[in-house]
């Protein structure tokens, strides 16, 4: 029986298909985006991350862009990944409005939802650590295929604590948690994140999904009912 008393976990590729972020959420977001900034830019919560996105745009390329201009710019760093606080605050905020008017639902592989209430009854505390931003892994749960999941999770940790594949990054998450790395086991479906916790010192398993590059190292199971808990 795990001594531990906390579960870590990955979203993209873990509790979720890697493909509803690259198929459903990005595609979403070059959508409505164009929409989304000619009805709210003058909203506060959003006219701020644009000025941000408009300050880099300026440095980078010493232009001043359109609305229309911006949008575009918009979907070339979704289309890219890049990781910019301004480009986290909008698709957050057009994801919100998708989720909150029904158009998007968070998915999660259906032997998610059971282990997760089997967890919570045996006394365990759930976390999340994605590299989406906390209001985005929120909202994934809130209005996820199958309800309101977030009552699950204890803590949200995003790439404020540090990159995923950084040791000193899951050193930080024990810390804010006030617990030993060895009472903490991490799942994710990518060996690099596997290795990083298990050099801070947590226990770690590798959860392999359709499509998962399958390393050497790391316990391995093929979906949430398969995990067997470390002694
Ligand atoms: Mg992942």
């Amino acid at each position: 029986m795990f001594k531990g008393q906390y579960i870590l976990m990955d979203i993209e590729g873990t509790t979720t298909s890697v493909a509803f972020v690259y198929d459903t959420l990005f595609p979403f977001f070059k959508d409505r985006i164009h929409d989304f900034l000619r009805d709210r830019a003058s909203l506060l919560s959003v006219a701020e991350p644009l000025r941000l996105a408009q300050n880099t745009l300026w440095e980078e390329a010493g232009v001043v862009f359109t609305l229309e201009e911006l949008a575009g710019q918009l979907v070339a760093w979704t289309a890219a990944d890049r990781k910019h606080p301004a480009l986290k605050a909008i698709q957050g905020a057009v994801w919100r409005a998708g989720y909150e008017n029904g158009l998007l639902k968070g998915h999660v592989y259906e032997d998610v939802p059971p282990i997760l209430t089997r967890w919570k009854a045996l006394g365990m505390q759930l976390g999340i650590y994605s590299s989406g931003s906390v209001e985005a892994q929120q909202l994934l749960f809130k209005y996820s295929i199958f309800g309101d999941l977030t009552p699950c999770f204890s803590n949200h940790f995003d790439t404020a604590v540090g990159p995923k594949r950084e040791a000193n990054s899951y050193q930080n998450i024990a810390e804010s948690l006030q617990l030993l790395p060895d009472t903490i086991l991490f799942l994710s479906d990518v060996v690099g994140e596997l290795d990083a916790a298990a050099m801070a010192g947590m226990h770690t398993i590798q959860v392999v999904r359709p499509g998962t590059v399958e390393g050497s190292r790391h316990a391995v199971a093929n979906d949430f009912t398969a995990i067997i808990l470390p002694d």
